[in-house]
């Protein structure tokens, strides 16, 4: 095994130890017992909310007001690296997906509206997704098609949202609709009731992340009330690019810990098989296997401590988000592939860590920014284009 990382300057004190200790406690109890039968099964329990809920995993960084809880940031960096020892990035992407639904209803809900549905979400009880990808494309949100027409007090709602994480379960979805003009000027942000009439939803089968639940959703005449907008009308798209930051680094944390799980599984592997006459960690090739493997784990988690107390002081450094997003998915494709080769025909059979974590490196390359976005997205920050 590689040695244990020694927690992040400002994770080891008193207060972080106690909290990691409450979410090992809880994969070791209540998730790696069966998350292995969850994502044969292309589910996992519903009640698994409100557990993840009850030890304030799902406050983090959300008012207090309405459950929340402050210094989310470090927090979230040690929920992730304990998260994903389960090796199940579809586990994180449903169990979570209020991170990304929800942030826009703070950020734009009606004193009212937060009231109602923020505790409902923050206390497990109900589930909360974003729709933004539609099936004429997702890279390029400001050209997106669904639109929202006006009538009286409430938008009627027409096309298709794709690709929509907790999209079968939500009963809360956020999303982005065309309200005006064409370009990012005629967005709004819309909460729409998962019961409400004309909405209809089709799961989606995937390469990973089978235990997440992923849907096409079809809008055709639905009505939402204009009390459920999320800021103004024609003025949602900054506030679905605020939610981006936070998901990117997310998504950086929970590759930089798959990549760790692997890295972990092909040592213990190496260490313990003969070939030719020794171990495999014997044989040089391996052994710098492991070691590239190491170089790219430790590169990365030097850039998420670094990228991560930039955020918690204020700044807002996007291009290097970006960098750090596409480099540590960069890290998890590198050692899910080198685990997988040391691992041989044992890294092709179900129930590996590493055959699991092959499986979803595509969706963290993709998600929340294709690679080539997001380095467009830095080269223009940057003053390069
Ligand atoms: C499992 C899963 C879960 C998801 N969950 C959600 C969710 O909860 N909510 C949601 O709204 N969306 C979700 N998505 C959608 C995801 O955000 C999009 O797939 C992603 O943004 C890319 O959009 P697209 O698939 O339409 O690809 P496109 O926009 O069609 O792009 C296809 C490819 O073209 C290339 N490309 C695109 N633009 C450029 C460019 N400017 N320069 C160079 N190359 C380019 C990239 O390689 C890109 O991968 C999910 C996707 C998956 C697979």
């Amino acid at each position: 095994m590689y040695p244990t990382l020694p927690p992040l300057a400002p994770c080891n004190n008193e207060e972080y130890r106690a909290f990691r200790e409450t979410v090992r406690r809880f994969v070791d109890k209540e998730i790696l017992p069966h998350v292995d039968a969850w994502d044969e099964a292309g589910e996992f329990p519903r009640e698994l909310y409100g557990h993840a809920a009850e030890l304030g995993l799902f406050g983090l960084g959300f008012p207090e007001e309405y459950g929340g809880t402050s210094g989310h940031l470090f927090h979230g960096l040690v929920m992730i690296e304990e998260m994903t020892r389960a090796a199940s990035g579809g586990l994180l992407a449903s169990l979570f997906s209020h991170t990304i639904g929800a942030p826009p209803i703070v950020a734009g809900g009606s004193a009212e509206l937060k009231a109602r549905v923020l505790p409902e979400i923050l206390g497990g009880r109900k589930i909360s997704a974003l729709a933004v990808t539609e099936p004429s494309g997702g890279s390029d949100v400001a050209n997106l098609r669904l639109r929202a027409e006006r009538d009286g007090d409430y938008y009627i709602l027409n096309g298709s949202k794709t690709f929509i994480t907790s999209g079968m379960r939500a009963d809360y979805i956020t999303v982005a609709a065309r309200t005006g003009g064409a370009g990012a000027g005629g967005v709004s942000a819309l909460l729409v009731e998962g019961n409400s009439p004309g909405l209809t939803r089709t799961p989606l089968k995937k390469m990973g992340w089978w235990c997440s639940d992923t849907a096409q959703l079809h809008f055709d005449n639905c009505r939402v009330p204009v009390a459920n907008r999320l800021g103004p009308e024609n003025g949602a798209f900054p506030i679905f690019m605020l939610n981006f930051n936070q998901e990117r680094l997310a998504l950086a944390m929970q590759a930089y810990g798959f990549a760790r799980v692997c890295l972990d599984e092909a040592s213990d592997w190496a260490s313990g098989r003969t070939a030719f006459g020794k171990r495999l960690v014997g044989h040089q090739v391996v052994r710098h296997k492991l070691v590239a493997m190491a170089t790219r784990i430790e590169a990365t988690r030097a850039m998420i401590l670094d990228l991560t107390a930039r955020l918690e002081q204020g700044e807002s450094p996007i291009p290097q988000i970006c960098m750090l997003k596409n480099f540590a998915a960069q890290t998890m494709q590198f050692c899910a592939d080198s685990a997988v080769q040391i691992l041989g025909g044992m890294g092709f059979m179900r129930g590996m860590k590493s055959e699991r974590i092959y499986r979803e490196v595509k969706v963290n390359m993709i998600g929340g920014g294709a690679e080539e976005v997001l380095t467009e997205l830095a080269a223009r920050q940057l003053g390069w284009a």
